[in-house]
């Protein structure tokens, strides 16, 4: 018989000539289980989706009652549908009262790309700036934004009117003028190896664009639903964003997205044309009734009271002369190794061992290090313990 893998080899499309091959039969709070037994505990959180660990009980509650109501009913915008109506409102009241409306998608790509749309609606300006070495998602919009210059060559043409900025360069924000629609930028760029705004960066960031009408889009799409040590990291800046973009943590494990913004914003896609975003499966009700449980679970169980202390608990723990740098806010860690051999050893060792870590797409010389917020102290310091042995042998 042919095995999942050779099938998955075979029949599934490929992403890169080297897959982790990992089969996995189960998942169930930090552990994800192989066919033969195998156990191995998630240090990525299935990248920053499972913020509440994986088959969260209240999750799997909420998905089963509403499997009794109904799944797919229309596309998205035209019936009243009780999740996503709930879902939002939940959303909406853990968000700074300017936030207003919620446009629930697919994706966190197809967020980004909504939320261009409706920036350039909004400001009639055509100019988006993103920053050097930003990661938006893989839509030709979301890609336009990839401050990775290999991905514009290879899919060109991408979106004109696309400019750069360094993040943290105060003079870069001169970039931002009266043409420009919108800024988008990663609360905590990710894929770029975890790379932290400063606080005067973002205050001059949002002053600067309340000068010339631009809008400040803020992707949250990793940094979301307690990452960070607050439900938001925009919270760490004391500022707040026109638009934020949600996906990854926001379903408990299902999939979702969103962008929101002030109702003045959102109603551009109303009219002149009508229907200026739609969606069939964006907002599906299964994944908005898993999102409204996984929030309560966020708020009921206190999550985001132990991040920092965990964080902090991680960062002593794996302690090596070796690793270069430790970078991070709250559980969205990341430590830094001198080249990718190293990283690729110490991270297929770790698979060994039963301890799933990874690298940053645009950043491969740093090990990605983002656990479900459920994990325990325990399970950091037996986790670190292994990272320390593996940098000890390959590093
Ligand atoms: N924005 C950020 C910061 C991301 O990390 C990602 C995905 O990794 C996306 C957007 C795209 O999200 P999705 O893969 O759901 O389209």
């Amino acid at each position: 018989m042919i095995s999942n893998r050779e099938l998955f080899l075979q029949n599934t499309a490929q992403t890169s000539s080297s897959p982790r091959l990992l089969e996995i039969v189960k998942a169930e709070g930090v552990y994800l289980y192989g066919p033969n037994g195998e156990k191995y505990m998630d240090l990525v959180s299935g990248f920053n989706v499972s913020n509440i660990g994986h088959r969260h009980p209240q999750v799997i509650q909420a998905i089963q009652e509403q499997l009794d109501k109904y799944l797919h009913v229309t596309v998205y915008g035209e019936f009243v549908q009780a999740p996503q109506v709930q879902f939002a409102t939940d959303l909406l009241a853990v968000l700074p009262d300017s936030f207003q409306s919620v446009y629930l998608t697919n994706s966190g790509a197809e967020a980004v790309e909504g939320a261009m749309k409706v920036a350039k609606r909004y400001t009639g300006r055509r100019q988006i700036i993103a920053l050097n070495k930003a990661y938006h998602g893989s839509t030709q919009g979301a890609l336009s934004l990839i401050g990775n210059k290999a991905y514009h060559e290879a899919y060109a043409p991408l979106l004109p009117e696309i400019d750069f900025v360094d993040l943290n360069d105060m003079a870069g924000l001169a970039q931002i003028t009266d043409k420009t629609a919108a800024i988008i930028i990663e609360a905590v760029q990710g894929e770029a190896g975890v790379r932290i705004p400063e606080l005067a960066y973002m205050q001059a960031l949002r002053k600067r664009c309340d000068e010339t009408g631009t809008l400040l889009i803020f992707d949250e799409i990793q940094t979301g639903f307690g990452r960070t040590g607050k439900m938001f990291a925009f919270e760490h800046f004391d500022i707040v964003p026109d638009i934020l973009l949600l996906a990854k943590g926001i379903g408990g494990g299902m999939p979702l997205g969103a962008f929101v913004a002030p109702k003045e914003i959102m109603d551009v896609i109303k009219d002149n044309p009508m229907l200026g975003h739609i969606t069939t499966f964006g907002g599906h009700p299964v994944s908005c009734a898993a999102a409204r449980a996984s929030l309560k679970v966020i708020q009921e169980e206190k999550l985001l009271d132990s991040v920092e202390r965990k964080a902090a608990l991680f960062r002593e723990a794996v302690q090596s002369d070796k690793i270069k740098e430790i970078r991070g806010l709250g559980l969205m860690m990341c430590l830094q190794l001198e080249n990718f051999d190293q990283v690729y050893a110490v991270s297929n060792y770790c698979a060994q061992q039963g301890l799933i870590i990874d690298w940053y797409l645009h950043c491969e010389t740093a090990l990605r290090i983002a656990p479900p917020l459920t994990i325990s102290e325990e399970e950091i310091i037996a986790a670190s313990k292994i990272i320390r042995e593996a940098i000890d042998k390959f590093c």
